[in-house]
């Protein structure tokens, strides 16, 4: 019937979901999938779901009878369902909504106590014309924690407003012993801490979407279909400071566009926002490259066409080893990827993501430099300088490229 996916995130107050949501909206779309995040009750363009939201959380409504709310919430979920999830799903998207049926049924059934579970179900599925969510995340906090966190939350001052917030712990423990038993009870329910670390739980929650996502997503189809993925392949070139391996990644990509190939290059930056910029090296040559955030690189997915077929990235190693998937990804639908970066660190430890780079690689060559000391082949950037920063850019006062042995002579002078 439809394509896209429907991931729900549930939780009590506090759990950290609309923070959660946001960041796999983000991490979604820096993927290149269509993304339509929306909430209930009321939802994303939805104005008479959102009409009823504002019926359903006037505090003046104190009169408002358990049957009306639940009537209420129903007919907010019926109308979101009908006019905006299903054609959004109809169209390939993924949908991601901040709460959905599960809070009817944690929230009304097992915390006010109200109607049988089945009835609710049954009533709750006629108004989503059976619509089942591919995935609920319970985001999962006790509820002491969970509204500590909002009170300790000064952004979140008027929710002391909101009816629901007023209610004694023991109603905010039995919302959360009802969504853990819903996650026992019903299909696609992923149950994550969310007393952990923004990060970590963001991770913890990627990796359960991560495992029903389309792979047949529009936008890969069309990048794979336009393209023969026989072409795709990894390229590594490493080797210490000075040793050459942004030439060597130019002089590949000079030669593609000799042969009119279509060319992308890209090298990380700290901004978190991409710009065009150039690479030159020592000897001049340059390139006009563009600057993704180092920690986003799925975010080359969105800025390559499908007529793309060489992808370069310089200085590789600053990037997040998410990386590694990424230039896999690009492989695999047919792209050649010519990376280049440092393999070793200064202390001579493999650099972040290079290692798994080059065990996935087709091909690495290895460059080397002249040692300063010597004269032979040099292979480690030997630091001058004494700053703590590991990301201290190479520059020629601050680094010198020696071999094996004069680094260990350098490193036992120290
Ligand atoms: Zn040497």
């Amino acid at each position: 019937m439809s394509n896209g996916k429907f991931i729900v995130c549930e939780g009590g107050e506090g759990s950290g979901k609309t923070t959660q949501i946001k960041m796999l909206e983000q991490k979604l779309t820096e993927r290149g999938y269509s993304v339509l995040l929306t909430r209930e009750p009321g939802g994303t363009n939805c104005s008479i779901a959102e009409e009823i939201r504002a019926i359903l959380k006037n505090p003046n409504n104190k009169n408002m009878t358990a049957e009306t709310e639940l009537f209420l919430f129903l007919a907010s979920r019926a109308q979101h369902v009908k006019e905006i999830i299903k054609t959004a799903l109809e169209q390939g998207k993924i949908v991601l909504c901040d709460r959905f049926e599960a809070s009817t049924f944690a929230y009304q059934h097992f915390a006010r106590g109200l109607f049988d579970l089945e009835e609710v179900m049954k009533i709750n599925s006629f108004a989503t014309g059976g619509l089942m969510p591919d995935l609920t995340v319970l985001l999962d906090i006790e509820p002491e924690f969970g509204l500590k966190r909002i009170s300790d939350n000064t952004n979140r001052g008027n929710l002391q407003d909101d009816r629901f917030d007023s209610e004694q712990i023991e109603f905010h423990q039995k919302v959360r012993n009802g969504f853990l038993e819903l996650a026992q009870k019903l299909a696609n329910w992923q149950v994550v801490q969310a007393t952990d670390s923004v990060e970590n739980v963001h991770i913890n929650v990627w990796r359960q979407v991560e495992k029903i996502l389309p792979q047949n997503n529009q936008r890969i189809n069309l990048l794979t279909n336009q393209r023969s993925t026989d072409r795709g392949k990894l390229e590594v070139i490493c080797g210490s400071m000075f040793s050459g391996k942004t030439e060597e990644l130019l002089r590949r990509m000079k030669r593609g566009q000799i042969a009119n190939l279509k060319q992308k290059l890209f090298k990380p930056d700290k901004d978190t926002r991409y710009s065009a910029n150039e690479i030159k090296t020592h000897d001049g040559l340059g390139m006009t490259a563009i600057n993704i955030p180092a920690h986003q690189p799925a975010m080359i997915f969105n800025l390559i066409e499908p007529e793309t077929e060489v992808i370069g990235i310089d200085e590789v190693q600053f990037f997040s080893p998410e990386i590694v998937q990424v230039c896999n990804q690009l492989a695999d639908q047919g792209i050649r990827v010519i990376v280049a970066g440092l393999d070793l660190d200064f202390e001579a430890n493999p650099f972040g993501p290079i290692a798994g780079l080059m065990a996935t690689a087709e091909h690495v060559s290895k460059v080397r430099a002249v040692c300063e000391q010597c004269g032979e082949d040099a292979n480690r950037s030997f630091r001058i300088s004494h700053s703590q920063d590991t990301f201290q850019l190479g520059e020629k006062d601050n680094y010198k490229a020696l071999c094996r042995s004069c680094y260990v002579k350098a490193i036992n002078k120290k």
